[in-house]
C-alpha cells in the first residue's frame, strides 16, 4: 500500500511517498518559492537504497497546480520514477492546519469536508487556503484516489472547556469561535504514542508532557493518551518563545503600542509573529547561530536562550500540575532533537520533582528514540524524532482501513 503525503504551504509543497508495508520512504521532496521568479524543486527517489537519486531543478513554479504537476511528473517518470500507475496510490494524506471545532479526527475529504475547511479559513488565513490548493490539485491529478485530511488541531479537540476558554466575553466564543485550538497536533500525538510504546505502557493510561521545539514551539499535556492542554492557542502565537514569534505577552502591550508608538494592528501583528521571539531578543532566530554568538560573547544571544528555556520550564511546571502524575517528558523537533543545552536548561532544577536528566545520555543529537534520564528518574525523559509525514500516512491508512 502506497500513500502520498502532501503538506502544502503558502509558497511551498512538501511531499513524501511511503510504502506502508514496511513504512519505508519511496520518495520525498519539496517544491519551494512558488509564485516567485525562480522556484526550486528537489526530490530524492528511493532514499537509502543503492538506486537513490536526487533531482534538483530551478525553474519558475507559477502556482501550486504547476508545482504539484512537477512533483507528480518526477514520481511517475517512466525511467526513474517510483509510481508506475497513479491508481497504485491507495490514498493521498493532506496536512490541514485548522480544522476548527469541526474535526476531531482525520477524515475522507468530500464536498462537505471541503466546505468546512473553507469555513475555517478566517481562523488560519495563511495556512488553510494553501492546504485547500494542495487538495484541489491532488483531487485532479489522483482522480479516484481517496483524499484524507489530517488536521493539526484535531488531537487537541479533547482539551476540556476550562482549558480552552479564554476569560473573555462569552459571545466572542459563540460568534467568532475564539478559544484555544492548539497546533502541531500530529507531532504531539505521534511522539506521545511512540513514547508510550517505548516506556511499555498502554497509551490509554499514559501521562506525558510532549515538547515540540522547532521554528514553532509548543508543549502539550497528554493525560491517558489524550491532549488536555497545550501552549499554542487561538493562533500559533501563544505560549513558548519561538524563532520569530513572541509566545505569551501581556495583552495590554497591544493597546500600549497603538496609543503610544503609533503602531496599527497590522504592524503589531507582524511584529509579534515575525520580529519577536529569539529574533526579537537577539536578532538571530536559529538556535545554532545563537550558540555560536554566545560562544563569541554575545550577551543578548545568551539572554534569548535564557528567556526561551525559562519559559519552557514554567510550562513544564504548569503541565505537571495539570497532569498530577507524569510518566514521561518527550523532546522533539529541530531544537528538541538536536540541542542538548536547551533540553538541559529546560529541566535543570526539577530534580526534586523526580525529573533527572543523565548528562551523558543528554549530550547528543537525537537520531532515533533515546532515553535521556537516569535509571532512577521517576519521570522518564525521552528524545524522539518527530515524523509528521509518517504520522499523516498512518492516519490516512487507518481512515481508509475503516472504510
Ligand atoms: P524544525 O522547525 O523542527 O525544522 O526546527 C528548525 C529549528 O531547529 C532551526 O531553526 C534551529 O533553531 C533548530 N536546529 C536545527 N538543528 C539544530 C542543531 N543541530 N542544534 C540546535 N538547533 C538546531
Amino acid at each position: 500500500m502506497k500513500i502520498l503525503v502532501i503538506n502544502s504551504g503558502s509558497s511551498s509543497i512538501k511531499f513524501q511517498l511511503l510504502d506502508m508495508q514496511d513504512e519505508s520512504v519511496l520518495a520525498s521532496g519539496l517544491v519551494e518559492r512558488i509564485g516567485e521568479a525562480e522556484g526550486i524543486i528537489k526530490c530524492t527517489l528511493r532514499p537509502g537504497t543503492d538506486s537513490e537519486l536526487t533531482i534538483k531543478k530551478a525553474e519558475a513554479v507559477p502556482d501550486h497546480t504547476t508545482g504539484m504537476r512537477m512533483a507528480v511528473d518526477l514520481l511517475t517518470d517512466k525511467q526513474q520514477g517510483v509510481i508506475a500507475d497513479r491508481l497504485d496510490i491507495s490514498a493521498v494524506g493532506h496536512r490541514v492546519v485548522h480544522g476548527g471545532e469541526d474535526f476531531h479526527a482525520p477524515t475522507v475529504i468530500d464536498a462537505e469536508v471541503m466546505a468546512a475547511i473553507e469555513k475555517n479559513v478566517p481562523l488560519a488565513p495563511l495556512h488553510n487556503p494553501a492546504n485547500i490548493d494542495g487538495i484541489r490539485v491532488a483531487q485532479e491529478l489522483f482522480a479516484g484516489v481517496p483524499q484524507i485530511a489530517v488536521f493539526d488541531t484535531a488531537f487537541h479537540q479533547t482539551i476540556p472547556p476550562h482549558a480552552y476558554h479564554y476569560a473573555l466575553p462569552y459571545e466572542l466564543y459563540e460568534k467568532e469561535r475564539i478559544r484555544r485550538y492548539g497546533f502541531h497536533g500530529t507531532s504531539h500525538k505521534y511522539v506521545a504514542s511512540e513514547c508510550a510504546r517505548l516506556v511499555g505502557k498502554p497509551l490509554e493510561t499514559f501521562n506525558v508532557i510532549t515538547i515540540h521545539l522547532g521554528n514553532g514551539c509548543s508543549m502539550t499535556a497528554v493525560k491517558n493518551g489524550k491532549s488536555v492542554d497545550t501552549s499554542l492557542g487561538f493562533t500559533p502565537l501563544e505560549g513558548l518563545v519561538m524563532g520569530t514569534r513572541s509566545g505569551d505577552v501581556d495583552p495590554a502591550i497591544h493597546a500600549f503600542l497603538a496609543r503610544n508608538c503609533n503602531m496599527d494592528i497590522e504592524a503589531i501583528d507582524q511584529m509579534l509573529n515575525k520580529e519577536s521571539g529569539l529574533k526579537g531578543l537577539c536578532g538571530l532566530n536559529d538556535m545554532r547561530d545563537i550558540h555560536e554568538a554566545i560562544a563569541a560573547g554575545n550577551e543578548r544571544a545568551r539572554l534569548a536562550l535564557e528567556v526561551q528555556t525559562y519559559r519552557n520550564k514554567k510550562y513544564v511546571g504548569a503541565f505537571m500540575a495539570v497532569l498530577g502524575r507524569v510518566d514521561a517528558i518527550v523532546f522533539t523537533a529541530g531544537i528538541g532533537e538536536n540541542d542538548e543545552i536547551v533540553r538541559w536548561k529546560t529541566l535543570e532544577g526539577l530534580e526534586p520533582f523526580g525529573i533527572v536528566l543523565d548528562p551523558k545520555a543528554n549530550d547528543q543529537r537525537i537520531k532515533k528514540p533515546t532515553l535521556l534520564s537516569t535509571p532512577g528518574s521517576l519521570v522518564q525523559v525521552w528524545g524522539i524524532p518527530t515524523n509528521e509525514e509518517l504520522a499523516i500516512a498512518r492516519e490516512a491508512r487507518a481512515v481508509i482501513g475503516r472504510q
